[in-house]
């Protein structure tokens, strides 16, 4: 059963579709206690696994140049740094996923040709900026094209706009390579907080179910959190093709990003892989890289996928309750070689990192040590320790050893101490350098590089000021 209701959100109409929990939650018989806890029905929804009329898949795409392909039939993507899609029927288009800015316009033209008019919906796996970059260029005028999101896209926009401060030098450090950005300044915003500022593009949000037909085709779009909390995937069942947005791509996810995130739970990420996979896709097509042909190929990628974040989740779990410290945890857990594949490699997201973020997310900042419990950082007995090591000049003697012993990570901190106590000094500005730039030629992970090459552009500013 669904229920209908309209809201007024942020000045504008939208309609929010939600789904009736069937009979809500209720205390089980035991009251609750050992194991027993509140009881809520799953949400009631029916995703088509078995179509009538299944129109067979393909074994590949086709390129149709301009850099359109042709990924099903009537189906087009335009790779790049996030991808963007268009289903089309006898009755309309549909657009998944909008890329970002810099590349919204050229995905947009490239595919503006294959548009069978009307375009009708445009449906958003997430709110991430790199998805919703080209809505207006898509929707221009016409409130005849709907934007479809989920409920949680309003929160999370509210979210990213009460950190704007701290996002926008953040993504522009993070993707500084990647995306050529020119550095940022921090600036503290002198400016009220404010708190739901988010300007949501979507006129339709749906809670946990949304479905339409337009042609031969039907839409199945399913709440499924893991790389945000409003994510999307979509499922049209008689071409078998899945869309999961960004809960599956070719690399290790970032369950935690170092640009600032809210958890990403690990369990969600899992319980949303299931949910695609159990609709036996014959094409799955990510926003992020190449779909997916086969319907085992897919099947063993999404389990092999889903598998190595459970492993990481519940090898930190186990650590944690072991009393482990996180930098422990970070060193020693790695996939075992069974779940090690091309899909797990760490070129976006970093397990050591992932551990960390699942560690935070579960109990916090506070590690167990009291020493840590004040205000007063480790860092406030740097200048001591530099003293009685005999100056600035020592500690930064120290980490041009460690850098160039190649032993990089103990080099930077031995540059924290240095410059702590001289900010200018030059022999701990350039051993930084040193080992950024070393560091920097070996990063295979995208978000490393682009945060050595901010830190080293920063450290570059600093010597040729002397
Ligand atoms: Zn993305």
């Amino acid at each position: 059963m669904r229920s209908l209701l309209r809201g007024r959100l942020l000045g504008r109409f939208v309609l929010v579709v939600g789904v009736a929990c069937v009979s809500g939650c209720s205390d089980s018989a035991n009251g609750g206690s050992e194991g027993g806890g509140p009881v809520c029905d799953p949400p009631q929804f029916e995703v088509t696994v078995d179509a009538e009329n299944v129109i067979p898949a393909p074994d590949g795409y086709t390129d149709l140049g301009g850099g359109v392909r042709e990924i099903h039939r009537g189906v087009y993507m335009v790779p790049g740094f996030s991808n963007t899609f268009l289903v089309t029927t006898e009755e309309g288009s549909v657009v998944i996923d909008t890329s970002i800015s810099l590349t919204a316009a050229a995905h947009e033209q490239a595919l503006r040709p294959y548009v069978v008019e009307p375009l009708r919906y445009i449906i958003l796996t997430h709110a991430h900026a790199d998805h919703v970059g080209g809505v207006a260029l898509w929707r221009g005028d016409d409130p005849g094209v709907e934007v479809l999101a989920q409920r949680e896209q309003v929160d999370f926009l509210h979210y990213e706009r009460r950190f704007d401060g701290v996002f926008r030098y953040r993504n522009s450090a993070q993707f500084s390579r990647l995306l050529n950005l020119p550095p940022l300044p921090f600036n503290a915003p002198d400016a009220p907080v404010v708190n739901d500022g988010g300007q949501p593009p979507a006129t339709i949000l749906f809670e946990e179910f949304f479905e339409f037909r337009l042609g031969d085709l039907t839409f199945q779009v399913v709440h499924t959190p893991g790389e945000t909390p409003d994510h999307a995937s979509v499922w049209i069942p008689e071409l078998r093709m899945a869309f999961p947005g960004d809960n599956y791509y070719i690399s290790f996810p970032n369950l935690y990003t170092l640009r600032g995130t809210e958890p990403r739970k690990a369990l969600e990420y899992i319980a949303s892989l299931d949910e695609v996979t159990s609709w036996k896709p014959a094409v799955v097509a990510p926003s992020h890289g190449d779909p997916v042909y086969g319907e085992a190929h897919a099947r063993d990628r999404l389990t092999a996928y889903r598998d190595a974040i459970s492993y990481v989740h519940d090898e930190t779990v186990r650590g944690i309750n072991a009393g482990i410290d996180i930098f422990t945890l970070m060193q020693e857990i790695t996939l075992p070689p069974a779940l090690q594949s091309p899909d797990t490699n760490e070129v976006y997201g970093r397990i050591d990192w992932s551990v960390r973020g699942i560690y935070d997310g579960y109990i916090g900042w506070f590690d167990g040590n009291v020493s840590n419990v004040t205000a007063t950082p480790p860092t406030a007995i740097y200048a001591d320790l530099v003293e009685m090591a005999g100056g600035a000049d020592a500690v930064a003697e120290r980490a041009s050893e460690l850098s160039d012993a190649g032993d990089h990570a103990r080099a930077l901190h031995m540059t924290d101490v240095a410059l702590a106590a001289e900010p200018a000094n030059t022999i701990a500005l350039e051993a930084r350098a040193a080992s950024l730039e070393a560091l920097l030629d070996v990063a295979e992970n995208s978000n490393m590089q682009g945060w050595l090459f901010a830190a080293l552009r920063e450290v570059e500013a600093k010597l040729a000021e002397q």
